[in-house]
């Protein structure tokens, strides 16, 4: 089983367009605040120009012709109270007003420095001047400019919000196509860790881009690697091959000079020529699985494909175990749907099988409970080793099936570490497929699971 790739991907293209949006929208709200600031500022200053133009001339009628004059005037030119605060007032009393009941709760702005965001409510912006002891007060109602602001803030939002939006989905667009390649890129690496497919190459559709040439330096990278681990696999199998002969010779040497007399009258020699015996035979053994393993990969094993009832195949191999595993108060329980066949070959298969539950014993403590189970469909057929042993850390998966690897757990225990390269290679031989989930916190367990098809 190869790691598990996050189903789930946040795209980068989305993330950086969020980051762009972000900030869009923080540049869009500093541009429109300063626009709406000088637009405040021209607006107030354009109404301060009326407030002084209308003192000046009252002034002006002030003093060539008194008070009462100008009164008079103001009253004759009935301005709009609503628009215009007029207030004449002396040091005790108030000479005139054009307000008939004087709203006290208006704010009155004398020097607006900053825009006022709640446009709702009406002020004044007032001037006021003192001259021949009399304070006049002139304050032109804000709700035109206020107006005028809020239409302003309204196109701004109906102008930047679009504006901002066609902006994002266009970046977006581009993020996407201009990340296209890596998204290729990852996927082809995923299906060629999925696959432990080391023939796989990276698609190369732009060749003078930079991502065009990461590709072109990857496939390089991959061809030396793919150039070493075959290399490397050629000259395992070329030991193993040249090995094979010689260690067989030397072990029927040993096995006929056990056989001599003068050897078993000898124990201390007798016992020496013993173990080399087992050695031999050891490594003998190892050297046989090596070259099936590699003949399996290279679709070079012969096999001897027939007409098989997998459950028969199934029963004989826990047969097999039966002993060892009363020894070890387990029991393997057969479950299988109803009778079916395949074709495959009958001693491999057992081999695979008895592999399997070498493994689901090995790792199961004691008085613990394995589950072969055999599933028939219409085209496959697929069997289950279930076991309650100590699990398979999560950073072993992706090697268990490399040929000569152990993890820790099993550094005590008898095996070479080929069992599960030869199992994969042989059922990969047949057209099939294994698989593996495990877990190593309580429900422990490991369950191997092979399927291969019916014909
Ligand atoms: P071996 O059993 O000789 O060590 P294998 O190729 O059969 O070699 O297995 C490789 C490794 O996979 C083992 O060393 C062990 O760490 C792990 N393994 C295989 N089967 C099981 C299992 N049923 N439970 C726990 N670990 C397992």
């Amino acid at each position: 089983m190869s790691p598990a790739v996050p189903e789930k991907q946040v795209l980068t293209s989305f993330q950086l367009s969020k980051r762009v949006g972000l900030t869009l929208c923080v540049l869009s709200l500093i541009f429109a605040s300063i626009a709406d600031y000088f637009l405040y500022q021209s607006l107030v200053s354009k109404d301060f120009g009326l407030i002084d133009a209308r003192m000046q001339n009252y002034q002006r009628i002030l003093s060539h012709a008194g008070l009462d004059k100008l009164i008079e005037v103001i009253e004759q030119e009935q301005v709009d109270s609503e628009l215009w605060l007029i207030e004449i007032s002396g040091p005790r009393e108030r000479r005139f007003s054009n307000q008939s009941q004087p709203d006290e709760s208006l704010l009155r702005l004398t020097d607006p420095h900053w825009p006022v965001l709640n446009t709702e409510k009406k002020r004044w912006l007032v001037r006021n001047e003192i001259s021949d002891n009399l304070s006049f007060t002139l304050g032109l109602g804000s709700l035109e400019r206020q107006q005028q602001q809020v239409a302003y803030r309204w196109a701004m939002l109906f102008t930047l919000l679009p504006l901002i939006m066609i902006s994002l989905l266009l970046m977006y667009r581009i993020h996407r196509h201009a990340l296209h390649p890596l998204r290729d890129f990852l996927r082809t690496s995923q299906q060629m860790q999925q696959q432990t497919d080391l023939h796989q190459r990276f698609r190369v559709s732009e060749p003078d881009t930079e991502l065009g040439q990461l590709a072109e330096q990857t496939n390089r990278f991959l061809d030396t690697i793919e150039r070493l681990f075959n290399g490397m696999q050629a000259s395992l199998d070329n030991v193993a091959h040249d090995l094979r002969t010689p260690l067989a010779r030397q072990r029927l040497r040993v096995e006929q000079l056990l056989m001599q007399p003068s050897i078993q009258n000898d124990p201390e020699t007798f016992e020496a020529l013993a173990t080399i015996s087992e050695e031999s035979e050891r490594i003998e053994k190892m050297l046989t699985t090596l070259m099936d393993i590699s003949q399996a990969e290279t679709g070079t094993l012969p096999l001897n494909k027939q007409p098989l009832d997998p459950q028969a195949i199934a029963r004989q191999a826990i047969e097999v175990y039966s002993f060892i595993a009363e020894d070890k108060g387990c029991e393997i329980h057969l479950q299988s749907s109803a009778p079916c066949s395949l074709v495959a070959d009958e001693l491999r298969l057992r081999q695979v099988l008895l592999n399997l539950l070498d493994n689901a014993l090995k790792f199961s403590p004691d008085n613990s409970r394995i589950d072969v189970t055999v599933q028939c469909t219409r085209d496959s057929t697929v069997i289950r080793v279930q076991d309650q042993g100590c699990g398979i850390p999560e950073e072993d998966l992706p090697h268990i099936f490399d040929r000569l690897y152990r993890g820790d757990k099993s550094r005590g225990s008898k095996g070479l570490g080929l069992g599960l390269s030869l199992v994969k290679a042989v059922i990969e031989a047949h057209g099939g497929e294994l698989k593996v989930s495990s877990q190593t916190t309580k429900p422990s367990g490991s369950c191997f699971s092979l399927a291969l098809p019916n014909t």
